[in-house]
């Protein structure tokens, strides 16, 4: 079943008909913090939202959960310590686009397929250390991926900020896998949440810019690991339009 199928029954079924908000809208977010589960995902999922919010003074933290260093495993040239480094700098390197700096960016470095869920031994561990973090910024706003977006990492990083924000605080969330590999049981369900889209066309050549600065996925930069991870035009293709697409719990 092809992923438009999925979303058949979703409110992301026909995408071109879902509401717009104005890219003023981001002024209501407040202090908004963006989680990515590993560098990329903020660009690819909210890269024009945050521009939006730096051009218009907002305030914008980032705290990135993985170390992301299972996208090319069998490198040789990059070993995870190496790979760790590059893919934290191309992070602050896409940040800095957006206009976020780098003492704004938070990396909690848990293994990349490991950010702890609910069934993790280190899961009240990881509870009590986003909310310590969450304490200190205060954020009034979270984007998170959606909550089952096709990857553990990102499913941990909803439950974990679920579980840690106090209710007051609005979650929005960006659907990343769910475009390509979703199966039936992930797609957004109507009783559950309703969908609006962005505009982010004045953001867009800085999100574009910003994806490419993770150049370890977009290029041959790392061309040792004939199975390392490559973020093709096919996956780029969902993330090149001129409105980002959120959903928010009802
Ligand atoms: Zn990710």
């Amino acid at each position: 079943m092809s992923n438009l199928e999925i979303l058949q029954k979703s409110p992301l079924a026909d995408v071109s008909s879902v509401p717009i908000q104005a890219a003023e809208k981001v002024l209501e977010w407040g202090k908004t913090l963006v989680v990515a589960p590993h560098p990329d995902d903020e660009s690819l999922g909210c890269g024009g939202a945050i521009a939006l919010l730096r051009e218009f003074k907002g305030e914008v933290k980032v705290l990135v959960l993985s170390d992301g260093t299972l996208s090319h495993p069998n490198s040789v040239k990059f070993p995870p310590e190496k790979l760790r480094e590059l893919r934290e700098t191309e992070m602050l390197r896409a940040l800095k686009i957006l206009g976020v700096p780098a003492e704004d960016v938070t990396f909690f470095r848990y293994r990349d397929r490991n950010v702890p869920n609910t069934n993790s031994e280190s899961w009240l561990e990881a509870v009590e250390k986003c909310r310590a973090y969450l304490r200190k910024n205060q954020a009034e706003t979270i984007l998170v991926p959606w909550r089952r977006d096709p990857h553990p990492d990102h499913r941990a990083a909803y439950s974990l900020i679920k579980a840690a924000c106090r209710n007051s605080v609005r979650v929005i969330e960006y659907p990343i896998w769910l475009w390509e590999i979703a199966e039936s049981a992930d797609a957004p369900r109507f009783d559950e949440v309703f969908a609006w889209r962005l505009d982010i066309s004045r953001a867009i050549k800085k999100k574009q810019w910003a994806i490419g600065a993770h150049a370890s996925q977009t290029t041959d930069l790392i061309d040792d690991d004939p199975q390392g991870f490559r973020l093709t035009e096919d996956i780029l293709a969902n993330f090149a339009g001129n409105y980002e697409v959120f959903l928010e719990g009802k």
